[in-house]
């Protein structure tokens, strides 16, 4: 086989292979490609490509598989490109505080290789002990740190790419600005796969912050929860995380991995503040008053060790969810800040008048909350009443002035609502540009549009 056009290229049609490929994080159904392959460099993304369009195959690009949309389930007659072979750090440029890295490293090893340097990658997904930074830039990935530090698309500056007809193209660059025509970097980020495969990756990085404080802020009541979000942001304190749980999350924490998170509670804030120190303290305090002046309690997290208990406590959500139903309807929606109380109350609402547990948590200080509609996917009912709920909770986050993905994207999950937040003329811009890119519609088909 020297002569194919595939020779050299680690490919495999075997079932296992299959199966591990043909689902993500999300309640999608799995689906089996042809074939899965793992590209070593931009050439064999570039020949697998070729192939692919020579023999009608779909292209699915796969990082870590942890997306919440199904943006990576395979479709009919396809071929899986995963990433995972392409995960080197190819430069860290000190000088301009730049990376460039292939799209299958994992976030958490940039983080660590940086942070050892003194730099600072901000984008912090939950996931980012596993999903990759190729998957992050597909799905304009957010995180904790996205209050302070924006989401993935703030530190990419150039992106190398493959079309569909296996060309190369490179994108953005190593300046921090560029004013030449349409800017087609900001076009492949959150496009997750359905326009171009990303190979090689330049991002920006950070001086390491000086120091860090963390804060346990507890509520006896969930709306004075919210109003301190907007109490702390509006006082001119901007926290690099500021994570919300509501009294069922931190309850399926303490049931699932015990941290010792109080359960008499209705609602936490775990809050982050870095800078200089100085700084950081004043801010602690003001914080801290902010809290008791609404009824809360504060602790501040003496060490590493406390804090990081926090963090763990914060990151097992997701595990322990599984432990209340077996299905978690996982929706992002994001609001308008200052409508946080708002959508709180307005979920608690919904959930008692539906009978169905939603379990809220997420990114509190920019409105993107983690919204968990509970159900059973064996029980027809309450899976199709599932459903019906997290319409409502659609249209009542677009009637807040929200957003139905902050961060997770549209895949296929919410690709039916799609139409209820993007009106008909910017739908077709968008179906335009996907057209030009990949005319015979064959990257990551059936995703975002219908
Ligand atoms: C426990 C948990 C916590 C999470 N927390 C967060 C969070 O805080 N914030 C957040 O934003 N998300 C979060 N997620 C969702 C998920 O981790 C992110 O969407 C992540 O960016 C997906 O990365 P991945 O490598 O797993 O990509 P995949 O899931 O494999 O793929 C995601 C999309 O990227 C495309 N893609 C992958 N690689 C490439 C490439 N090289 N070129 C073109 N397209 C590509 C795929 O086709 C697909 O459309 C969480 C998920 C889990 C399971």
């Amino acid at each position: 086989m020297k002569n194919s056009p595939l020779s050299g290229i680690q490919i495999s049609t075997d079932k296992e292979d299959l199966i591990c490929y043909s689902f993500d994080a999300s309640i999608a159904e799995s689906a089996l490609p042809q074939a899965v392959a793992w590209p070593k460099n931009t050439d064999e993304v570039v020949r697998l490509v070729r192939y692919a369009n020579e023999n009608n195959l779909s292209i699915i690009a796969r990082g870590a598989g942890t997306g919440m949309a199904g943006a990576s389930i395979p479709s009919e007659n396809c071929i899986v490109l995963s990433f995972e072979k392409m995960r080197k750090i190819l430069d860290i440029d000190t000088k301009n505080m730049t990376a460039v890295v292939e799209p299958g490293i994992v976030n958490g090893r940039l983080q660590k290789e940086l942070e050892c340097l003194g730099y600072f990658y901000p984008p912090d997904p939950a996931s980012l002990n596993i999903c990759t930074i190729g998957g992050n830039v597909a799905t304009n990935a957010g995180g904790p740190r996205a209050l302070k530090y924006g989401v993935t698309r703030d530190y990419v500056m150039g992106i190398e790419a493959v079309l569909s007809d296996g060309s190369v193209i490179n994108t953005g660059g190593r300046t921090y600005k560029k004013a030449v025509g349409y800017d087609l970097k900001n076009l492949l980020i959150g496009s997750e796969g359905t326009l171009a495969l990303s190979t090689r990756i330049r991002l920006k990085m950070l001086p390491l912050p000086e120091d860090i404080m963390t804060l346990l802020l507890l509520f006896k009541n969930l709306e004075a929860s919210a109003i301190a979000v907007s109490k702390i942001i509006s006082s001119k304190i901007i926290p690099r995380t500021m994570e919300f749980m509501d009294r069922l999350t931190i309850e399926a924490i303490e049931n699932y991995k015990p941290t010792g998170l109080p359960t008499d509670v209705d609602a936490l804030l775990l809050i982050e503040i870095d800078g200089y120190p100085a700084t950081i303290k004043k801010e602690a305090e003001r914080i801290v008053d902010i809290c008791h002046s609404l009824g809360g309690e504060a602790t501040v997290a003496e060490d590493d060790m406390a804090r990081e208990r926090l963090w763990e406590a914060r990151r097992s959500i997701s595990p322990a969810l599984y432990h209340i139903k077996p299905t978690k309807i996982n929706e992002d929606i994001v609001v308008p800040r200052d409508k946080i109380p708002l959508i709180l109350t307005e979920l608690q609402r919904i959930s008692e008048e539906s009978g169905i547990k939603i379990i809220s948590f997420g990114h509190a200080g920019d409105g993107n909350i983690h919204v968990n509609v509970m159900v059973d996917k064996n029980n027809k009912e309450e899976y199709a009443k599932g459903m019906r709920t997290v319409k409502r909770i659609f249209e009542i986050t677009l009637k807040l002035g929200g957003s139905i993905s902050g961060e997770h994207g549209i895949g296929i999950t919410k690709s039916p609502y799609i139409g209820m937040e993007i009106k008909e003329r910017e739908l077709e811009l968008m179906k335009g540009i996907k057209g030009i890119f990949d005319p015979k519609g064959k990257m990551n088909p059936g995703k975002i549009f219908r």
